[in-house]
């Protein structure tokens, strides 16, 4: 009888699992295809500084549209899954030749300056013509690069070590900002990041998330705010949504804010929309 429930079981996951590898299958052909004609697009959401209380800044994240006014899936389904494929690279070039494209278009529509950044995946970074590629793409859009930044995850930071450093001094010659991303998620050990030139941290979602109910989240808020201090670097908050999040980070002094609180990623032109509405924090609180 066991045997026969075991067996039951068994067929049971390997058909899930079956029915999981064949949607990733599908939706990897179909990202492919949504690259090629161009289905893709960039969001940007807002990141306000709590020195002067203005969106100085943008994130762009990567969104795939139905068509029919919803999204085919997440980022956080088909990300991993490019990466998987290899697919992230020519995604993450595209992204990275809009982001320059949409900078230039802002500054010739003449909008306040703001400094965009957007995410990097580690295979993308770890490919030996990615500082060209960036250069090439800043030259096109003649921009410059003190305005651009890009969001990096700890793993970026793992693989070849000396490699890392020295690739990301070639951008920091270039003038461009380096931040990490989810910093406290991954493995990152203190005595490498003071080693790498760079110029911002964000504290992950899931402490921001807990910081009114969780003390130790607060706590590791506290430490992320306070090492980016002793290292001379920025700071930002991201997945800020309650003005509870907001006043303890304004406190500390976090220097930017990303969330819900202030909006959602949107479309470049809902985004510009935003801007022109006036004041975003004192439109809050
Ligand atoms: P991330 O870079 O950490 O981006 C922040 C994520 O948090 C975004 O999710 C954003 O929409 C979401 N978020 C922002 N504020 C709030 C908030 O107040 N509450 C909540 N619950 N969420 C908030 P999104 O756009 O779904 O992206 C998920 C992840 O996918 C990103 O995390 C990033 O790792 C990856 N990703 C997105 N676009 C790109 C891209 O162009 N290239 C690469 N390599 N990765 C990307
Ligand atoms: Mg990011
Ligand atoms: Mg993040
Ligand atoms: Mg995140």
């Amino acid at each position: 009888h066991a045997k026969e429930q075991g067996r039951g079981r068994y067929r049971f996951f390997d058909a899930e699992l079956r029915t999981r590898a064949v949607r990733k299958l599908a939706l990897d052909v179909r990202l492919r295809h949504a690259l090629e004609r161009g289905e893709l697009e960039v969001y940007y959401q807002p990141q306000v500084e709590t020195g002067s209380r203005r969106v100085v800044a943008t994130e762009a994240l990567l969104r795939w549209p139905d068509g029919r006014g919803g999204f085919v899936a997440s980022p956080g389904e088909f990300i991993p899954l490019a990466e998987e494929t290899g697919l992230i690279l020519p995604l993450g070039d595209w992204v990275m030749e809009s982001v320059c494209r949409q900078a230039h278009a802002w500054r010739d529509q003449g909008l306040p300056p703001l400094s965009l950044s957007f995410n990097v995946s580690s295979l993308q970074f770890g490919q030996r013509d990615f500082v060209a590629s960036l250069r090439g793409a800043l030259d096109r859009s003649r921009l410059d690069a003190r305005r651009i930044g890009l969001e990096l995850t700890e793993s970026v930071l793992l693989e070849d070590v000396d490699e890392g450093i020295r690739r990301m001094e070639g951008l920091k010659e270039m003038g461009v900002q380096l931040m990490i991303d989810d910093f406290g998620t991954g493995y990152s050990s203190l005595a490498y990041l003071r080693r790498f030139p760079l110029d911002y941290l964000k504290v992950a979602q899931e402490f921001v998330r807990g910081l009114e109910t969780n003390p130790q989240d607060a706590s590791i808020v506290d430490a992320v705010i306070a090492l980016s201090k002793t290292l001379g670097l920025k700071v930002i908050a991201e997945g800020v949504e309650t003005q509870g999040q907001l006043d303890y980070l304004v406190e500390r002094r976090c220097d930017l804010i990303q969330g819900f609180y202030f909006g959602p990623a949107l479309p470049a032109d809902d985004f510009v929309a935003l801007l022109e509405q006036g004041p975003i924090w004192t439109m809050r609180s």
